[in-house]
């Protein structure tokens, strides 16, 4: 008869008493313990070797240290995408952050003018900086682009027509599609032209007494090629002057200085649209809002809204959003995050990899090379610039990329990397400097995992 292959595994309660766990409290304690005893059975039971105590003990302790992170646990983006919608898009600058946890920790100024001591909206501190930073009239901002588009299709065309080409009806993920924002508005929407080719004959056949406003949407994710063509914001401005019609232009990435084919807002609003939308946390790097900017009689019909108060921002993002809007008065391309990681050279990289590799030298079972590949920008922004970048493709001995990869987004230090080609792939233009020594060690902590169960 076989041994009990169970035989040597300690009790709960013996683990418990350890005094290498004497600082943990016990009824997380219990669980971590529970749950590691779980997998060494389970290993067992398939005839693997035992871990050594010692092993195990490491196993609890990072076991606890997983189920004491919060569920919006911070991650090391090693994907080189700098907007991933998914890991929060753009990361803020300290300063921002700074004034976010200000304002969360305390009181502020928020709709008080300290002077009169009158209430004020608190829209007023924001609009002096936009309009500063955009030449725009006037400006007001709510939580994010797609109750800015819907709270200016109401406001301007509830019950009415809205132009749009037939080329910009876009969709972005998380169900923002153009046709539902619109319907949501109580405007409806007049398509123009056809997918690739709209003149600007098309929108001037297309008004009617019941025409509210001509829009123009940025086609944010895609682009259009080949046989096309589109109308200019400029001629649509006109357009919308000889109608008096307002012309709304939402930008969404909300670029401040001119990035590849992105519409630029300062742009915009020199061209003279009387609504120019665009997000708070794309290429303005800043937290998640939506912008709006424009003509003062337009703003102020969007602030009597109800809506307004539905789709109203917090202290926090207020005050972020003010302190990274501080940042584009002197060099913002170096001071906001977002914008120092995407110019971010090949060479640079290379020299940041290189030193990056020679920390993995001597980790067991890895195979890595550092090659030149491209990134993204992310976040339905710069769909064609495909950023010349290097990184560092790995493979670990016994363990396939997907197990790879998983282990790494569940360590201690869940870092978030892409597969391609078989290999795990790390792209530091995400990775802050000050992360490399946890991504290393995530990447040891694995191979060590690895090399235990094969020895
Ligand atoms: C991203 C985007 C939106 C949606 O913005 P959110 O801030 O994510 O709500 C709307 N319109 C355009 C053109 C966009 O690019």
């Amino acid at each position: 008869m076989s041994e009990n292959p169970y035989a040597h595994l300690p009790a709960v309660s013996r683990l418990l008493a350890h005094p290498a766990l004497r600082d943990f409290s016990v009824v997380p304690l219990t669980e971590a313990i529970r749950s590691v005893l779980d997998r060494e059975r389970a290993r067992l039971s398939t005839g693997q070797s035992p871990h050594s105590e010692a092993d195990l003990l490491d196993f609890i302790r990072e076991q606890f240290q997983c189920q004491s992170q919060p569920g919006y646990r911070t991650v090391i983006n090693a994907t080189g995408i700098v907007l991933h919608t998914n890991l929060g898009r753009a990361p803020m600058a300290e300063s921002a952050a700074q004034a976010a946890y200000r304002a969360a920790r305390g009181y502020l100024a928020l709709e008080i003018d300290l002077e009169s001591g009158e209430r004020a909206s608190r829209q007023n501190p924001l609009r002096a900086k936009l309009c500063k930073l955009t030449g725009a009239e006037s400006a007001t901002a709510v939580n994010n682009c797609a109750a800015a588009t819907i709270l200016a299709l109401k406001a301007v065309a509830s019950g009415k027509d809205v132009i749009v080409s037939r080329g910009q009806l876009i969709e972005i993920g998380g169900s923002f599609r153009l046709p539902d924002i619109m319907g949501v508005s109580g405007a409806s929407l007049r398509e123009v032209g056809t997918t690739n080719i709209t003149r600007i004959g098309d929108y001037e056949a297309a008004i009617s007494p019941n025409t509210a406003a001509l829009l123009r949407v940025h086609c944010s994710n895609y682009r259009v090629r080949g046989f096309t063509k589109s109308v200019s914001l400029e001629d649509l401005v006109a357009l919308g002057r000889k109608h008096s019609l307002p012309v709304i232009d939402d930008v969404g990435s909300g670029a401040m200085v001119p990035m590849g084919d992105e519409p630029c807002v300062p742009e915009s609003v020199e061209a003279g649209a009387d609504l120019v939308l665009f997000s708070g946390d794309k290429l303005l790097g800043g937290p998640q809002a939506g912008i709006l900017v424009g003509k003062k009689y337009w703003i102020d019909a969007l602030e009597r809204d109800p809506l307004m108060r539905a789709f109203r921002l917090d202290k926090m993002t207020l005050a972020a959003l003010e302190a990274t809007l501080e940042l584009y008065t002197d060099r913002p391309a170096t001071s906001v995050p977002t914008l120092a990681m995407l110019a971010m050279s090949r060479e640079e990289l290379r020299s940041r990899c290189e030193s990056f590799a020679v920390r993995l030298r001597d980790i067991r079972g890895l195979k890595f090379e550092v090659i030149d590949d491209v990134s993204f920008a992310g976040g339905g922004t710069l769909p064609d610039d495909a950023r010349p970048t290097v990184v560092i493709a790995m493979t670990l001995e016994g363990i396939g990329e997907e197990s790879f990869a998983e282990s790494l987004r569940t360590g201690s230090h869940s870092v978030v990397a892409r597969i391609q080609n078989g290999r795990v792939v790390i792209d530091l233009r995400t990775v802050f400097a000050e992360h490399e020594p946890d991504l290393v060690h995530s990447i040891a902590a694995i191979a060590s995992r690895r090399a235990g169960a094969s020895s």
